[in-house]
């Protein structure tokens, strides 16, 4: 499931070549994944795209359209992606849960047109294809300043301050795995990256997220550093990795705990463990994440 990064990378990506091109006719082809059930998208027939950016792990097209300003909201679900098919033939993908390539062979183009459940066409003949195989993803159409509001969640690190975040955990009783995970709470961070910022901050993920008010400060850094790194990472990966079997990000190589589980700790001479928290597989050091507040854990 693509995390803030890898829609961080897709965003950047789409805004290379998107923004300022007027769409001619937006067609839907499986209104299922088009909230309101609208057959057509009738509405953005006309619409010059603005801008391209990201709310949480959401992707947001601001459209200048003749009925005014609005927001195509985009969510790429487990395997979404956008394809921009070439004038030459292939295309370029821009996707959050595999690397993509510069270009597509003819058996890929094939799979890609058997998913694809939306294109926009644009004024100067290209076009801009949703492809979703597994179809968890799904678009709509909001008033541009009620956007956060209709995707219903909250801030992601980089829009926070730390006395925010700290207010964000007073009196939660939730472990603070679960509650990073919350994206009504916090937006961006999935699993892979929770379990990586509470490895690098030392928190065990089972503690009481009211009981880190005072650690607040130090998990919003380090998860800015983590997401920071990954979205450098795999942007520099995704030009040259053609591997179309591998489903790895670049920044796989630089995960300390998630998916190690039964490996060496590589800050200490213990291992690296998986329990089960809020139904989510979560990796940790019990050596370097000890409980707190257990005596027992302190001998
Ligand atoms: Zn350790």
């Amino acid at each position: 499931m693509p995390e803030l990064p890898e829609v961080e990378t897709v965003v950047r990506g789409l805004r290379d070549v998107i923004p300022g091109r007027r769409i001619r006719r937006g067609r839907l082809s499986a209104p299922d994944l088009y909230h309101t059930g609208s057959r057509r998208l009738g509405w953005i027939d006309g619409a010059r795209v603005v801008s391209v950016d990201r709310i949480g792990k959401a992707i947001l097209f601001t459209l200048d359209s003749p009925a005014g300003a609005r927001a195509l909201v985009v969510h790429l679900g487990m395997t979404g992606r956008f394809v921009v098919p070439q004038a030459q033939g292939g295309a370029r993908v821009f996707q959050g849960d595999e690397i993509s390539s510069p270009g597509v062979g003819a058996g890929e183009m094939a799979s890609i047109g058997r998913h694809c459940h939306a294109r926009l066409r644009f004024e100067d003949g290209g076009e801009l294809w949703y492809v979703d195989p597994r179809r968890f993803g799904y678009f709509y159409l909001a008033p541009l300043d009620g956007v956060r509001e209709s995707l219903g969640i909250g801030p992601d690190p980089f829009e926070m301050r730390p006395r925010r975040m700290r207010a964000l955990f007073e009196g939660r009783t939730a472990p603070i795995k679960s509650l990073l995970l919350n994206q009504k709470v916090i937006a961006g961070l999935g699993n892979i990256y929770v379990d990586e910022v509470l490895y690098r901050t030392g928190l065990h993920p089972l503690t009481p997220a009211g009981r880190l008010c005072e650690d607040a400060a130090g998990l919003l850094e380090a998860s800015r550093r983590i997401l920071r790194s990954a979205i450098r990472f795999r942007g520099t990966t995704l030009r040259d990795y053609r591997d179309a079997a591998g489903r790895r990000g670049g920044y796989q190589q630089r995960l300390l705990v998630y998916g190690r589980e039964g490996e060496a700790c590589g800050k200490c001479d213990g291992e690296i463990r998986k329990i089960v928290v809020g139904g989510r597989g979560t990796h940790f050091c019990p050596a370097c994440q000890p409980r707190r507040g257990r005596p027992a854990a302190r001998r």
